[in-house]
C-alpha cells in the first residue's frame, strides 16, 4: 500500500502589470508569481516559483509566446 503524504502550497508571491493584451477582451494583462512549496509531513522539501498570466477583464488564463 502507497500513500502519498505530499501537500502543496501554493501562495501568490507578487502581482504586476505585464506587457500585452488580453486575446479574448482586449484587457490588460496581469503576471502573477506564484511560489508553490512541497511539504512531505511538515518537512519543506522544494519551493519553486512559477508565473502565470490573467486577464483583467475577464480573469482569462492566458499563455505568453515570446516570439
Ligand atoms: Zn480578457
Amino acid at each position: 500500500m502507497c500513500l502519498l503524504l505530499c501537500s502543496k502550497e501554493e501562495k501568490e508571491v507578487r502581482r504586476q502589470q505585464a506587457s500585452g493584451a488580453c486575446p479574448n477582451c482586449g484587457g490588460k494583462v496581469e503576471a502573477v508569481d506564484v511560489g508553490i512549496q512541497w511539504r512531505f509531513f511538515c518537512l519543506p522539501l522544494c519551493f519553486i516559483f512559477k508565473r502565470k498570466y490573467f486577464c483583467n477583464l475577464c480573469s482569462r488564463r492566458l499563455v505568453l509566446y515570446n516570439c
